[in-house]
Protein backbone atom coordinates (compact mmCIF):
# COMPACT_ATOMS: atom_id res chain seq x y z
CA UNK A 1 0.00 0.00 0.00
CA UNK A 2 1.74 3.49 -0.89
CA UNK A 3 0.97 5.78 2.21
CA UNK A 4 0.32 9.66 1.38
CA UNK A 5 3.36 11.92 1.30
CA UNK A 6 3.85 13.53 4.81
CA UNK A 7 1.48 10.57 6.23
CA UNK A 8 1.50 10.62 9.77
CA UNK A 9 2.77 6.92 10.71
CA UNK A 10 2.18 5.88 14.15
CA UNK A 11 4.82 3.90 16.75
CA UNK A 12 5.57 0.81 15.66
CA UNK A 13 5.37 -0.33 19.38
CA UNK A 14 2.06 1.49 19.95
CA UNK A 15 0.06 -0.11 17.36
CA UNK A 16 1.61 -3.90 17.99
CA UNK A 17 0.40 -3.52 21.82
CA UNK A 18 -2.77 -2.39 21.06
CA UNK A 19 -3.19 -5.45 18.83
CA UNK A 20 -1.97 -7.75 20.97
CA UNK A 21 -4.26 -6.73 24.13
CA UNK A 22 -6.91 -6.31 21.43
CA UNK A 23 -9.12 -9.41 22.16
CA UNK A 24 -9.00 -9.25 26.09
CA UNK A 25 -11.75 -7.94 27.80
CA UNK A 26 -11.01 -6.75 31.47
CA UNK A 27 -13.43 -5.97 34.65
CA UNK A 28 -13.32 -1.89 35.45
CA UNK A 29 -14.51 -0.46 38.56
CA UNK A 30 -16.62 2.57 38.54
CA UNK A 31 -14.73 4.81 40.59
CA UNK A 32 -16.49 8.07 40.23
CA UNK A 33 -19.12 9.74 37.85
CA UNK A 34 -19.42 13.53 37.11
CA UNK A 35 -21.87 15.44 35.39
CA UNK A 36 -20.42 17.46 32.15
CA UNK A 37 -23.44 18.99 30.88
CA UNK A 38 -27.49 17.70 31.67
CA UNK A 39 -26.91 14.95 29.15
CA UNK A 40 -23.62 13.91 29.54
CA UNK A 41 -21.45 12.16 31.71
CA UNK A 42 -17.94 11.47 32.47
CA UNK A 43 -16.96 8.00 34.08
CA UNK A 44 -13.79 7.61 36.14
CA UNK A 45 -12.40 3.84 35.81
CA UNK A 46 -10.31 2.08 37.85
CA UNK A 47 -8.61 -1.03 36.10
CA UNK A 48 -6.20 -3.16 37.70
CA UNK A 49 -2.55 -3.59 35.15
CA UNK A 50 -4.02 -1.12 32.75
CA UNK A 51 -1.00 -0.86 30.78
CA UNK A 52 -0.99 3.00 29.74
CA UNK A 53 -2.35 4.42 26.59
CA UNK A 54 -1.39 7.62 24.18
CA UNK A 55 -3.92 10.35 23.34
CA UNK A 56 -6.34 9.87 21.10
CA UNK A 57 -6.77 6.04 21.46
CA UNK A 58 -10.37 4.63 23.04
CA UNK A 59 -11.18 1.42 24.38
CA UNK A 60 -14.59 -0.49 24.40
CA UNK A 61 -16.90 -1.25 26.65
CA UNK A 62 -19.10 -4.38 27.33
CA UNK A 63 -22.00 -4.58 29.07
CA UNK A 64 -23.85 -7.86 29.59
CA UNK A 65 -27.94 -7.90 31.06
CA UNK A 66 -28.81 -10.86 33.00
CA UNK A 67 -30.35 -12.94 30.25
CA UNK A 68 -26.88 -12.79 28.43
CA UNK A 69 -27.71 -10.00 25.67
CA UNK A 70 -24.43 -8.56 25.52
CA UNK A 71 -23.69 -4.76 23.78
CA UNK A 72 -20.12 -3.39 22.93
CA UNK A 73 -19.35 0.18 22.53
CA UNK A 74 -16.46 2.46 22.17
CA UNK A 75 -15.30 5.39 24.26
CA UNK A 76 -12.49 7.82 23.65
CA UNK A 77 -9.94 7.69 26.63
CA UNK A 78 -10.70 10.89 27.93
CA UNK A 79 -8.10 11.03 30.40
CA UNK A 80 -3.87 12.08 30.35
CA UNK A 81 -1.81 8.89 30.17
CA UNK A 82 -0.15 10.12 33.51
CA UNK A 83 -3.84 10.48 35.01
CA UNK A 84 -4.58 7.98 38.00
CA UNK A 85 -8.03 6.94 36.91
CA UNK A 86 -9.30 5.98 33.26
CA UNK A 87 -11.97 8.66 32.46
CA UNK A 88 -14.71 8.07 29.43
CA UNK A 89 -17.08 10.78 28.47
CA UNK A 90 -20.16 9.72 27.09
CA UNK A 91 -22.82 11.97 25.62
CA UNK A 92 -26.57 10.24 25.82
CA UNK A 93 -28.55 9.47 23.03
CA UNK A 94 -31.47 9.92 24.07
CA UNK A 95 -32.80 6.47 21.60
CA UNK A 96 -29.65 4.78 22.09
CA UNK A 97 -29.34 1.27 23.27
CA UNK A 98 -26.60 2.05 25.27
CA UNK A 99 -25.39 5.51 26.58
CA UNK A 100 -28.53 6.10 28.26
CA UNK A 101 -27.25 3.35 30.44
CA UNK A 102 -23.81 4.43 30.97
CA UNK A 103 -25.24 8.09 31.42
CA UNK A 104 -28.37 7.15 33.95
CA UNK A 105 -27.77 4.11 35.66
CA UNK A 106 -24.32 3.53 36.26
CA UNK A 107 -22.94 4.34 40.11
CA UNK A 108 -19.73 4.43 41.66
CA UNK A 109 -18.57 0.67 42.80
CA UNK A 110 -20.51 -0.81 40.08
CA UNK A 111 -18.26 -3.21 37.83
CA UNK A 112 -17.87 -2.64 33.61
CA UNK A 113 -15.70 -4.33 31.17
CA UNK A 114 -13.15 -3.50 28.76
CA UNK A 115 -10.75 -3.83 26.65
CA UNK A 116 -8.14 -1.43 25.08
CA UNK A 117 -6.46 1.05 24.68
CA UNK A 118 -7.43 0.70 21.14
CA UNK A 119 -5.82 2.20 17.51
CA UNK A 120 -3.00 3.29 16.52
CA UNK A 121 -3.74 6.23 14.09
CA UNK A 122 -5.49 8.62 15.92
CA UNK A 123 -2.61 9.09 18.24
CA UNK A 124 -0.69 12.53 18.45
CA UNK A 125 3.37 11.79 18.96
CA UNK A 126 4.72 13.84 21.01
CA UNK A 127 8.26 13.60 20.32
CA UNK A 128 6.90 15.17 16.95
CA UNK A 129 7.36 19.25 16.84
CA UNK A 130 4.86 19.39 13.93
CA UNK A 131 1.79 22.25 14.87
CA UNK A 132 -0.93 20.60 15.46
CA UNK A 133 -4.92 21.16 14.76
CA UNK A 134 -7.88 19.81 16.84
CA UNK A 135 -11.26 20.22 15.66
CA UNK A 136 -13.79 18.45 18.07
CA UNK A 137 -18.01 18.30 17.14
CA UNK A 138 -20.05 17.79 20.11
CA UNK A 139 -18.07 14.78 22.74
CA UNK A 140 -15.87 14.83 19.98
CA UNK A 141 -13.52 16.87 22.47
CA UNK A 142 -13.35 13.81 24.19
CA UNK A 143 -9.78 12.25 23.43
CA UNK A 144 -8.71 15.93 23.15
CA UNK A 145 -9.00 16.59 26.60
CA UNK A 146 -6.42 13.78 27.00
CA UNK A 147 -4.43 15.63 23.93
CA UNK A 148 -4.08 18.67 25.86
CA UNK A 149 -3.53 17.49 29.59
CA UNK A 150 -0.59 15.10 28.26
CA UNK A 151 0.83 18.30 26.32
CA UNK A 152 1.00 19.91 29.66
CA UNK A 153 2.16 17.13 31.47
CA UNK A 154 5.12 16.34 29.44
CA UNK A 155 5.92 20.02 28.50
CA UNK A 156 5.52 20.21 24.98
CA UNK A 157 6.54 23.00 22.78
CA UNK A 158 4.25 21.76 20.06
CA UNK A 159 1.58 24.78 19.51
CA UNK A 160 -2.17 23.28 19.29
CA UNK A 161 -5.20 25.00 17.58
CA UNK A 162 -8.31 23.72 18.82
CA UNK A 163 -11.61 24.58 17.50
CA UNK A 164 -14.63 23.19 19.55
CA UNK A 165 -18.43 23.43 17.98
CA UNK A 166 -21.25 22.63 20.21
CA UNK A 167 -24.74 23.40 20.13
CA UNK A 168 -25.00 25.99 22.91
CA UNK A 169 -23.66 27.21 25.74
CA UNK A 170 -25.49 24.10 27.70
CA UNK A 171 -24.07 22.06 25.73
CA UNK A 172 -20.36 22.52 26.22
CA UNK A 173 -18.56 20.05 27.56
CA UNK A 174 -15.34 20.53 29.99
CA UNK A 175 -15.93 24.60 29.95
CA UNK A 176 -13.48 25.53 32.90
CA UNK A 177 -10.80 22.77 31.81
CA UNK A 178 -10.98 24.52 28.28
CA UNK A 179 -10.64 27.60 29.82
CA UNK A 180 -7.89 26.96 32.09
CA UNK A 181 -5.69 25.18 28.97
CA UNK A 182 -6.52 28.18 26.92
CA UNK A 183 -4.81 30.37 29.46
CA UNK A 184 -1.55 28.71 28.46
CA UNK A 185 1.09 30.11 25.69
CA UNK A 186 1.24 27.30 23.35
CA UNK A 187 -2.68 26.42 23.37
CA UNK A 188 -5.20 28.53 21.14
CA UNK A 189 -9.09 27.25 21.79
CA UNK A 190 -12.00 28.67 19.66
CA UNK A 191 -15.72 27.53 20.66
CA UNK A 192 -18.44 28.09 18.15
CA UNK A 193 -21.82 28.11 19.17
CA UNK A 194 -23.67 26.74 16.45
CA UNK A 195 -27.86 27.07 17.89
CA UNK A 196 -28.12 29.05 20.57
CA UNK A 197 -25.63 31.64 22.28
CA UNK A 198 -25.63 34.30 25.28
CA UNK A 199 -26.21 37.20 24.46
CA UNK A 200 -22.61 38.30 26.08
CA UNK A 201 -20.79 35.39 23.84
CA UNK A 202 -17.79 36.32 21.59
CA UNK A 203 -16.54 33.39 20.14
CA UNK A 204 -18.19 32.20 17.08
CA UNK A 205 -21.69 31.57 16.16
CA UNK A 206 -22.19 29.20 13.15
CA UNK A 207 -21.43 25.97 12.20
CA UNK A 208 -18.17 25.02 10.71
CA UNK A 209 -17.39 26.22 6.94
CA UNK A 210 -14.11 27.21 4.88
CA UNK A 211 -14.20 30.76 6.14
CA UNK A 212 -13.94 29.44 10.11
CA UNK A 213 -11.65 26.85 9.26
CA UNK A 214 -9.55 28.52 7.36
CA UNK A 215 -9.30 31.68 10.09
CA UNK A 216 -8.65 29.33 12.84
CA UNK A 217 -6.68 26.18 12.01
CA UNK A 218 -3.07 25.86 10.72
CA UNK A 219 -1.72 26.94 7.31
CA UNK A 220 -1.53 24.36 4.95
CA UNK A 221 2.14 25.65 4.58
CA UNK A 222 2.84 25.12 8.10
CA UNK A 223 2.92 21.45 7.79
CA UNK A 224 -0.10 20.43 10.73
CA UNK A 225 -1.08 17.08 11.43
CA UNK A 226 -5.29 17.43 11.89
CA UNK A 227 -7.21 15.59 14.68
CA UNK A 228 -10.81 15.88 13.35
CA UNK A 229 -13.25 13.96 16.17
CA UNK A 230 -16.70 13.83 16.21
CA UNK A 231 -20.36 12.47 14.55
CA UNK A 232 -19.88 11.25 11.19
CA UNK A 233 -21.40 14.28 9.18
CA UNK A 234 -19.24 16.89 11.16
CA UNK A 235 -16.20 14.56 10.65
CA UNK A 236 -16.26 14.70 7.15
CA UNK A 237 -17.06 18.07 6.31
CA UNK A 238 -14.08 19.56 8.52
CA UNK A 239 -11.64 16.80 6.24
CA UNK A 240 -13.11 17.74 3.32
CA UNK A 241 -12.87 21.42 3.77
CA UNK A 242 -9.01 20.82 5.32
CA UNK A 243 -8.08 19.28 2.06
CA UNK A 244 -9.50 21.81 -0.04
CA UNK A 245 -7.31 24.39 1.99
CA UNK A 246 -4.69 22.27 1.02
CA UNK A 247 -3.52 20.18 3.77
CA UNK A 248 -2.34 17.17 3.59
CA UNK A 249 -4.41 14.05 3.12
CA UNK A 250 -2.60 11.91 4.80
CA UNK A 251 -1.96 14.33 7.40
CA UNK A 252 -5.88 14.89 8.35
CA UNK A 253 -6.44 11.91 11.03
CA UNK A 254 -10.05 11.20 11.70
CA UNK A 255 -12.68 9.68 14.43
CA UNK A 256 -15.50 9.17 13.64
CA UNK A 257 -18.64 8.57 16.40
CA UNK A 258 -21.21 6.80 14.14
CA UNK A 259 -24.08 9.32 15.14
CA UNK A 260 -25.83 11.70 12.54
CA UNK A 261 -25.90 14.96 15.16
CA UNK A 262 -23.52 17.67 14.53
CA UNK A 263 -22.07 19.71 17.31
C1 LIG B 1 -13.69 5.16 18.15
C2 LIG B 1 -14.98 5.69 18.76
C3 LIG B 1 -14.90 6.51 19.87
C4 LIG B 1 -16.09 7.00 20.44
N1 LIG B 1 -16.00 7.82 21.53
C5 LIG B 1 -17.12 8.31 22.08
C6 LIG B 1 -17.05 9.20 23.19
O1 LIG B 1 -15.96 9.55 23.69
N2 LIG B 1 -18.20 9.67 23.71
C7 LIG B 1 -19.43 9.31 23.19
O2 LIG B 1 -20.45 9.77 23.72
N3 LIG B 1 -19.52 8.48 22.12
C8 LIG B 1 -18.40 7.96 21.57
N4 LIG B 1 -18.50 7.10 20.52
C9 LIG B 1 -19.84 6.66 20.08
C10 LIG B 1 -20.26 5.44 20.92
O3 LIG B 1 -19.46 4.32 20.58
C11 LIG B 1 -21.72 5.03 20.71
O4 LIG B 1 -21.94 4.89 19.34
C12 LIG B 1 -22.69 6.05 21.31
O5 LIG B 1 -22.52 6.13 22.72
C13 LIG B 1 -24.14 5.62 21.00
O6 LIG B 1 -24.38 4.35 21.50
P1 LIG B 1 -25.85 3.90 21.90
O7 LIG B 1 -25.79 2.43 22.15
O8 LIG B 1 -26.42 4.76 22.97
O9 LIG B 1 -26.67 4.20 20.61
P2 LIG B 1 -27.12 3.15 19.50
O10 LIG B 1 -28.18 2.27 20.04
O11 LIG B 1 -25.92 2.49 18.94
O12 LIG B 1 -27.73 4.15 18.46
C14 LIG B 1 -26.92 5.21 17.89
C15 LIG B 1 -27.80 6.07 17.00
O13 LIG B 1 -28.14 5.29 15.88
C16 LIG B 1 -29.52 5.30 15.76
N5 LIG B 1 -29.90 3.92 15.43
C17 LIG B 1 -29.74 2.83 16.19
N6 LIG B 1 -30.17 1.74 15.55
C18 LIG B 1 -30.64 2.17 14.35
C19 LIG B 1 -31.20 1.54 13.25
N7 LIG B 1 -31.41 0.22 13.22
N8 LIG B 1 -31.54 2.29 12.18
C20 LIG B 1 -31.34 3.63 12.19
N9 LIG B 1 -30.79 4.29 13.21
C21 LIG B 1 -30.46 3.56 14.28
C22 LIG B 1 -30.12 5.69 17.07
O14 LIG B 1 -31.30 6.43 16.84
C23 LIG B 1 -29.05 6.53 17.70
O15 LIG B 1 -29.27 7.90 17.46
C24 LIG B 1 -17.35 6.64 19.90
C25 LIG B 1 -17.40 5.81 18.77
C26 LIG B 1 -16.24 5.35 18.21
C27 LIG B 1 -16.33 4.45 17.00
Amino acid sequence: MTEPAGAVRPPTSIAAGASRRRLGWQPATVADVRWENPQCKSIFLSVAGWPGHRPGQHLDLRLTAEDGYQAQRSYSIASAPGDELLMITVDCLPDGEVSPYLVDQVRPGDQLELRGPIGGYFVWDESRSDPVTLIAGGSGIAPFRSFLRHHEVVGSTTPIRLLYSTQSSASMIFRDELQAQASRELIDIDITLTREQPADWTGYRRRIDAELLGMIVWPAEEHPVDYVCGPTGFVEKASDILVALGHEPGRVLTERFGGTREG
